[in-house]
């Protein structure tokens, strides 16, 4: 989880991470960003989003949800932009829980959603 705990204390979301790294911290506040759909710099607002992660399962497509994702929200458009970085990191993860889960002897069944908490710390999956 190192990995994905160095890309969310990246430039761009820096003071949302210290929130979610640090439980106990307050709320992190807005900061100036580059929004991408006004092409301007705006306050952007945190806030988390449910990020939808496909994978192919032999002929099937299952869908799992990852809940409470960090995202910023454009003060000006309410465009929603998340860091395409931690989102590749985060499937890279949803994945091997998968594959743990399906290459088991007594196949476990897949989680619906799983909150980026849970993954972030590490915490067992329902
Ligand atoms: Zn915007």
């Amino acid at each position: 989880m190192l990995k994905l705990k160095a890309i969310m204390r990246g430039k761009t979301t820096t003071d949302y991470i210290k929130g979610l790294v640090e439980r106990d911290q307050p709320e992190p506040t807005s900061s100036k960003g580059y929004c991408f759909q006004c092409h301007e710099e705006h306050e952007l607002i945190p806030n988390t989003v449910t990020e939808s992660m496909l994978f192919r399962i032999g002929d099937e497509q299952k869908e799992i949800k990852v809940t409470e994702f960090p995202a910023q929200v454009c003060s000006k458009c309410g465009n929603t932009t998340i860091s395409v970085g931690l989102a590749a990191e985060v499937e890279s993860i949803v994945e091997e829980i998968v594959s743990e889960r399906i290459n088991r002897p007594a196949a476990m069944p897949l989680p619906e959603k799983v909150s980026f908490n849970t993954l972030l710390y590490g915490e067992a999956i329902a």
